[in-house]
Formats: C-alpha cells, sequence, structure tokens
C-alpha cells in the first residue's frame, strides 16, 4: 500500500482548463489570456509543452497560410479546397472561420521570432505549394509555447489527464478533470468553469507497419493516444466523422513525408517497372466514386487508391523519381534538409539502407490508419460554429462548443475541419479560448459544482493497475505473463491486431465490411472486460495503461462508425466491401454518435451537410 500512502492530491481551481499543450493548446492558452485578462487560465499537459505534441521534432512548412496580404488565396477557396479533398465532406462554417483568421496566426508565429524563409524575388513567404509555406521549423514549438507559457496563469507538465469530471447538478456540463503526474503519482483534480480539450490526434489504434522494436516509428506521433476523443466520449459528447481515418503515403520505414518532395521538388511517382500509372486506374475510380476523380487537385484517398490498385496487380513497389531532381544542388539540399529538421528518421533509415536519393528513386509506403481532426481528414468532437456564419442547425451557444456544456475544442480535436495543421490547430484553440472565456464570464455566479464522491472513485479506479500489479506479481516468479493482470503493451498489441483485422488496416488492405466490423465490436468488448484487470508496474506503465484505455473507446467509436456508413466514401482510406461505391444519394452527410456511460451503448444519427460557399 505504499504507493497509496504517499501519493498526495492536489487541487487546482481554474476559470479555463486547457488539456494538452500542444498547438491548438497552447493557441487557446494565449487567447484566453488576451479576452480574459483577470481569469485564471491553467494549461495541464502530459510531457512539456517545449516539445510536445506532432509537431515535437520541428517542422519544415506551415501548411495552412491562405497569404491575404498578397491576393494569393482567399477562405472561400480553402473551403473549396478542403471540400473536395474530403470527398465533399467538411464543416464549411468551422472551416471558413479558422482560414479567415490563420493568417493574423503566422504573422504572430513570425514576430514572435519564427525564421520564414522568404521568396528572394517577390519578398512574400516562400511558398511550397497553394496552401504551404516554408519555414526553419526547429524552434516552432519552443517559441509557440513560450506565447502560451507567458500568457497562463499556470502550465502544469507531465500530468495526463484521464476523466473529464461533470457538474453535480447537471451531467451535461463539465465541471473540471483530473489526472495524474506521470513522474510523482500525485493525484490531479482540476476545478474549471470551461474546459478546452486539445490534447491531439490518435496513432497506435491500428497495427502499425512497424512491430517489435520499431513500434515506436509510425507517422503520427507515437504519443497522440486519443484523450482528445476519448475525454469528450466518456462524458457524452457527440463526435462525428469517427470513420474518417486517413492512410498517408509516405517514404519506406521512415514515413518521411512527400508533400515537399512533390510541391516544391517536383518530384513524381512511377511503378516497379518504371511507368506511370495513375491514369491507368483513372475508369477504376471512377466507377467507385463517379466525379469525384475529375477534381482538381485529385483527392488525397483518391490517390491512395491509384497506388494501392498497381501494387494489387503486382506492379510495386512504388518510388518517388528523385534521380532527376537531385541533380540540381539546390534541389538536393532541400531535399535532405527537410528530412533533417523534420523527419530526421529517415535520412538515417536511407544511409542504413545505402539510398542515395540522388542515384536511387526510394521506395514508397502507405501508412497504418490514423485518426485525427486536423490533417488531410476530419474525426473529433462535433461542435458549435462562428454565430456570423455557421447554419442555426449547426449552432447551440458558443464557438467551437461541443455537446456538452462549457466543453469546448480544438485542433484534432475538433471534427469536420480538414486541412488546419499547425498554424489552423493554434488558430481554432485562439478561436476556442475566445468563446470559453465569453462563456466565463456569462456564466457569472453559477460555476458548476465538482462532486467529491465521482473524483475519489475516480482516484480509486486510476490508480488501480498498480494495486493489481503489486498483488498479482506475487504468482510468477519471471516473464510478463500473469494470470492475473494484463500489461499495456499486451492490451494495445491486441488492440491494433483487432483494429487491423476487422477495421480496416494494413493487413486486409484497408478493406471490412458489416460481418468483420460486427465481430469487431465483440472483440473490442471483451478486451474492454478485461481492462479492470491491467496492471501497471510502475508510473510509466499506468500512463501506459490509460492511454489504453483512450486508444480503446475512440477506436470503438471508430468501428461504430465505420459500420454506421454504408458506402465507401474515401477508397485508399478504407473500402466498405458490402458497399463499395460512394453513395451521394444516401450518405452525403455526417455521421454523428453518443456513447452513454451508463449503458455502455452508441447511438448513431446523421447530420446535413450545408455547402455555404459555392
Ligand atoms: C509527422 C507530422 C508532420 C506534420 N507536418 C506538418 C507540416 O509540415 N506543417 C503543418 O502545418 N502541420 C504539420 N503536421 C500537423 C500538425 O502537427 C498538427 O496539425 C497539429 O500539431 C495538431 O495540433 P493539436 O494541438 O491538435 O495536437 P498536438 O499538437 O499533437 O498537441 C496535443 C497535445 O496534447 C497532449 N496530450 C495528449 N493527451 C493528453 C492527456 N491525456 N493529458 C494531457 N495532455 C495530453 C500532447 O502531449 C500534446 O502536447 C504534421 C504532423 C505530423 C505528425
Amino acid at each position: 500500500m505504499s504507493l497509496f500512502r504517499r501519493r498526495k492530491t492536489v487541487f487546482v481551481d481554474a476559470d479555463i482548463l486547457v488539456i494538452g499543450g500542444g498547438m491548438a493548446g497552447c493557441g487557446a492558452t494565449y487567447e484566453s489570456r488576451y479576452w480574459g485578462r483577470d481569469l485564471k487560465i491553467v494549461c495541464v499537459e502530459k510531457a512539456n509543452i517545449e516539445r510536445s505534441g506532432a509537431v515535437a521534432q520541428g517542422l519544415y512548412a506551415i501548411n495552412c497560410y491562405m497569404g491575404m496580404q498578397w491576393g494569393e488565396n482567399q477562405p472561400e477557396d480553402h473551403v473549396r479546397y478542403a471540400r473536395n479533398d474530403l470527398m465533399g465532406l467538411v464543416r464549411e462554417d468551422l472551416g471558413y472561420d479558422i482560414a479567415r483568421h490563420v493568417d493574423a496566426t503566422v504573422h504572430k508565429f513570425e514576430e514572435w521570432g519564427l525564421p520564414m524563409m522568404r521568396d528572394p524575388e517577390t519578398g512574400r513567404y516562400q511558398r511550397e505549394g497553394k496552401w504551404q509555406i516554408m519555414i526553419h521549423g526547429e524552434s516552432y514549438k519552443p517559441i509557440v509555447a513560450e506565447a502560451a507559457r507567458k500568457a497562463a496563469t499556470e502550465v502544469y507538465n507531465r500530468i495526463m489527464v484521464t476523466h473529464l469530471l461533470t457538474d453535480k447538478t447537471k451531467p451535461n456540463r463539465v465541471a473540471g478533470a483530473v489526472g495524474f503526474n506521470v513522474r510523482t503519482g500525485d493525484y490531479y483534480v482540476f476545478r474549471a468553469k470551461a474546459v478546452i480539450v486539445s490534447a491531439g490526434g490518435a496513432s497506435h489504434i491500428f497495427k502499425p507497419r512497424a512491430v517489435g522494436e520499431g513500434m515506436g516509428r509510425t507517422w503520427y506521433a507515437p504519443w497522440s493516444s486519443a484523450s482528445a476523443y476519448a475525454l469528450p466520449i466518456q462524458v457524452g459528447a457527440k463526435m462525428t466523422q469517427m470513420e474518417n481515418r486517413i492512410v498517408l503515403t509516405r517514404f519506406k520505414d521512415g514515413y518521411g513525408p512527400v508533400g515537399a518532395y512533390f510541391l516544391h521538388l517536383k518530384t513524381y511517382t512511377q511503378n516497379g517497372y518504371g511507368e506511370e500509372y495513375e491514369s491507368k486506374w483513372y475508369e477504376n475510380t471512377k466507377a467507385l466514386v463517379g466525379d469525384y476523380i475529375d477534381r482538381h487537385p485529385v483527392p488525397t484517398c483518391l490517390r491512395n487508391h491509384a497506388f494501392l490498385e498497381e501494387v494489387k496487380a503486382g506492379r510495386g513497389p512504388i518510388r518517388m523519381v528523385t534521380t532527376e531532381a537531385f541533380q540540381d544542388p539546390h534541389k538536393e539540399t532541400v531535399g535532405w534538409e527537410n528530412f533533417l529538421g523534420m523527419t530526421i528518421g529517415q535520412a538515417v533509415v536511407w544511409a542504413s539502407q545505402n539510398i542515395d536519393p540522388k542515384h536511387i528513386n526510394p521506395e514508397l509506403t502507405t501508412s497504418e490508419p490514423y485518426v485525427m481532426g486536423s490533417h488531410a481528414t476530419c474525426s473529433g468532437a462535433w461542435a458549435s460554429g462562428p454565430e456570423d456564419y455557421a447554419p442555426s442547425e449547426y449552432q447551440w451557444g458558443y464557438n467551437r462548443m461541443m455537446t456538452v456544456e462549457g466543453l469546448f475544442g480544438a485542433g484534432d480535436a475538433i471534427g469536420g475541419t480538414a486541412h488546419k495543421f499547425s498554424s489552423g490547430s493554434f488558430t481554432e484553440g485562439r478561436i476556442a479560448g475566445k468563446a470559453a472565456v465569453k462563456y466565463v464570464n456569462d456564466l457569472r455566479n453559477q460555476p458548476p459544482q465538482v462532486s467529491e464522491q465521482e473524483y475519489l472513485d475516480l482516484e480509486k479506479t486510476i490508480f488501480q493497475p498498480l494495486e493489481n500489479y503489486r498483488v498479482g506479481r506475487n504468482e510468477i516468479v519471471a516473464g510478463t505473463v500473469s494470470p492475473s493482470y494484463l500489461l499495456p503493451i499486451h492490451g494495445l498489441q491486441r488492440l491494433e491486431k483487432i483494429m487491423d483485422e476487422y477495421v480496416g488496416g494494413i493487413s486486409t488492405n484497408y478493406m471490412t465490411n458489416d460481418r468483420l466490423l460486427n465481430r469487431g465490436l465483440e472483440l473490442l468488448t471483451m478486451l474492454r472486460e478485461d481492462m479492470s484487470s491491467m496492471g501497471a508496474e510502475d508510473l510509466h506503465q499506468l500512463q501506459r495503461t490509460w492511454e489504453l484505455h483512450h486508444r480503446l473507446l475512440a477506436s470503438e467509436s471508430v468501428t461504430h462508425h465505420t459500420l454506421f456508413r454504408q458506402e465507401t466514401r474515401w477508397p485508399g482510406y478504407y473500402y466498405r466491401g458490402d458497399h463499395m461505391r460512394l453513395d451521394d444519394e444516401n450518405w452525403h452527410c455526417f455521421t454523428l454518435s453518443r456513447y452513454d456511460r451508463n449503458t455502455g451503448k452508441w447511438a448513431l444519427e446523421k447530420a446535413p451537410v450545408y455547402h455555404i460557399v459555392d
């Protein structure tokens, strides 16, 4: 019992609690302070905001910048682009709202010291593509974190939030959150009037291509553990588009990004026999999705589809033709720097495999699926839209508030708004922060009440895996397999296998159907039953346990959504073998789900897609 006795409980009161200090969380913290000068703004982060989140290693480009000051793009253009890429289904109100503010965010980054690359001829930011501008990104996160640190009343690093708290008298209202310090084991109870969830996306819910000692090498950050979805789901927030997982075409084994190569270096792909292949699959794709294949640019999922079909036809591997571009010394430098500044592992993989892209065209691969709301995909919470732009059906109070009162979100956490990336996530954090301040001010003297019983019960639940291990380990003398407990790594591998084989992962070529999905749900339920037997050897393993809980809940959501949408809307991301065609007549809509924690049941429904931009 020693661990239990030594543990302190720390109470923190806040007006606004920001969970996750990544791009969106830093934006939310910064903006909350701007509008809420006298409010207590607290940011809680499971790592350290200095380097946390998906941009931790640094980025080479800011992927969402309109360039309105030079008339390069308008917000409406970005809405059209995102809508096209997502096969027609985006929340245009939310996307427009980000696009109209994102340039101001990027200008702030520059003001705070982010080194931007400039076109020597025009003096404008150096474009990598229509929406991307190039930066020296190594210092990106520390610069953004500094702004948040200065704005916050307090930043709590190294605290993993495991659950949200709800109001004693009003279950559909948020009242705070609980978690534990991953270094000291102290239990934290945050009481807050408003909560902004910005805890990133989800990797490792599907089995990754790299397993064993390489399993940490995924494209999306391995520490993105689905908390942004699980926390709101647990308290009954509606989720949207959770079936819209993303599969990335990337350089093989290192997941080095291809954007700068395609857009800036003008490299292109070919099959194992040196042939162009995308055009060969035009008729095949058209039969599945109709006119969507004729859109420009071709939607990301459809380009994946051609890749997958070509490999299935036996003409792999697909390669990126770098040998031409790399003859130009400037392009060669940009190509290498792109990885050294962002995905150094890819450069190491190439070195270790004798691949010099000047002489050998490197192989590409398609990743395992990830769930996120900020890239070329839009899974996440169903949120209220901006008052001046959202259709009335999309508005129930405050901008970016979820369907739970006082609960806001930004970045990967919010659904329906693809292509926000780092700058758009920060911008959405700002939008959520501003709205949360308004909510708190409107509350006046009616703050939510935390139930003592609720946080005491949660404390027992959260730390139970340490106790399970302490007791159970005496039953074995060696090894890791115990009759009494399940280690987090075992649970994670079981989850990844279920998702991979039943919900459309790499081993089935992203294929699934109703039979597989229903069986997958049965197996996920069995895993859930076993979660009460998790054993955690130490605090690190306790964190892994709660990350697994979050991944499991998000996985259940993904599986229910995939089953509900009876069509293949995004071939190349996943296929419903029993509904292989896109079906605009019945499924030009959002899918929404709501989890009831009292019954464990999920309710699914459709919501209309409004095309606001012509
Ligand atoms: C490999 C890669 C390349 C990318 N390239 C680009 C690019 O070139 N340009 C670009 O603009 N964008 C790029 N992006 C996208 C960009 O990184 C994301 O869009 C952005 O980081 C999303 O912001 P977020 O705040 O939602 O999530 P994150 O920035 O990931 O932040 C989430 C935060 O929540 C914390 N957290 C998670 N769970 C908990 C919990 N339970 N309790 C407390 N804290 C928690 C995490 O530690 C993290 O700090 C890239 C992403 C990846 C992975």
